[in-house]
């Protein structure tokens, strides 16, 4: 038997490039071509490809118990989920192994919390243009235009406000809503962060309506924007809170926390199988010991500052358009050049970066890429332009 590409599902164009191994932040391919990789896994691999304190963690963890069943408590849940607790001022956490199934918890804790406390209300605000994941529900939450009229019918019970737009979240607020749900800065929307007038506003608005503020920070959360939390730029504390892609460095896990007095879900309402297990609680412990170090942090601000004024360079060079996003989730307005085709050109001249949007590159790299990773990437990214 020979392994090809012929049996897996073309649910997305994939290059003729088969990769075999990875460190830091090159990635290989079986003959031994090189690139550099500043979209790592899609904002997942916090800490680079295969590195060293994973490895050990990995081998140490792998050798001992890989999960004893949801139905059971393990040593590396217990630790990572107080860990996660004490760091976040959100007391009770649910692991669940996808972003999206975090997202589905988070919608679910919500109703519930509706059900026992709003005689009912179910109602979710999200916004246009948001990312939730790719469940059916999650794809009802989300806002991508592109999804509009996909796998009728919707899940119902979600309606959509302007991001950044106050008043058109006041608008959607009636007896049945129960919470606002949404992106501190809209990644697969195009790296939109929120206004700070934004989300201090939602929060205000979630008070003064009994409504609970559901941050998604899957892609945001775990370091990737210079704070642990993208919440802390805001000093706004979120009712619910999801994180997934980089928490486990690499590995499938995800959470939803929430503060105490939220938490409502009765024995048998919510679980998986695979949630908590004691592999991937142990790698994710590993990544967040590593990541909410404070020079870790740091460096994570210094590093998004030195691609960032690159990227700004850059884009002054060529007459682009300006820099969005915070710490190492950035994007760059491509003005008019055709982003995803500079994409493909890149990935030919050994750089992966990705296209969120016609007129947008988006750039994830690893949370410890170096300052000179950085540099290269900007001279392979200025080739590339120049050549187009
Ligand atoms: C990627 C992403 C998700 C979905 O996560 P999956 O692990 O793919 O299910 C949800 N929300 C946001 C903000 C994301 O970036």
């Amino acid at each position: 038997m020979k392994a090809s590409v012929a049996a897996v599902m073309p649910v997305t164009q994939r290059p003729e490039v088969v990769f075999v191994e990875g460190r830091g932040s090159r990635l290989y391919d079986a003959t031994g071509r090189r690139w550099l990789d500043f979209v790592q896994g899609w904002a997942v691999n916090s800490l680079g490809h295969a590195p060293e304190v994973l490895q050990r963690v990995l081998v140490e963890q792998g050798g001992r118990l890989l999960g004893a069943g949801p139905g059971f408590y393990n040593g590396p849940m217990l630790r990572l989920a107080s860990r996660l607790a004490a760091l976040s001022g959100l007391e009770q956490l649910f692991f669940a192994n996808s972003g999206a199934e975090a997202n589905e918890g988070a919608v679910k804790l919500a109703r519930k919390w509706g059900a026992v406390h709003k005689g009912g209300a179910h109602g979710i605000i999200a916004m246009e243009n948001g990312f939730h994941g790719r469940t059916l529900a999650m794809m009802s939450a989300s806002g991508k235009p592109q999804w509009r009229g996909l796998f009728e019918p919707r899940v119902p019970g979600f309606s959509h406000a302007r991001y950044n737009d106050l008043a058109s979240v006041a608008a959607l607020i009636d007896d049945n809503s129960v919470a606002i749900m949404l992106e501190p800065i809209q990644g697969e929307g195009g790296v939109v962060p929120a206004t700070a007038e934004f989300m201090c506003g939602l929060r205000r608005l979630c008070d003064e309506h009994g409504l609970l503020l559901i941050l998604d920070e899957v892609q945001t959360g775990i370091g990737r924007t210079g704070e642990l939390f993208a919440f802390e730029h805001y000093g706004v504390r979120p009712d619910i809170l999801t994180l997934g892609k980089g928490l486990g460095g690499g590995l499938p896990i995800s959470a939803m926390l929430c503060g105490e007095a939220i938490s409502c879900f009765e024995p048998g309402e919510q679980g998986g199988t695979f949630n908590g297990n004691a592999l991937a609680c142990a790698v994710a412990d590993a990544v967040l010991t590593t990541v909410a170090a404070a020079d870790f942090l740091a460096a994570v601000r210094a590093q998004g500052k030195r691609l960032r004024r690159g990227l700004e360079a850059l884009s002054a060079r060529h007459g682009l358009g300006p820099v969005h996003g915070e710490g190492l989730l950035l994007a760059l307005d491509t003005a008019g050049l055709d982003a995803p085709m500079i994409a493909a050109a890149a990935f030919e001249a050994g750089l992966i970066i990705n296209a969120p949007r016609p007129h947008r590159l988006r750039f994830m790299p690893a949370l410890n890429v170096g300052a000179n990773e950085i540099d290269e990437m900007l001279l392979i990214l200025d080739g590339v332009i120049g050549n187009g």
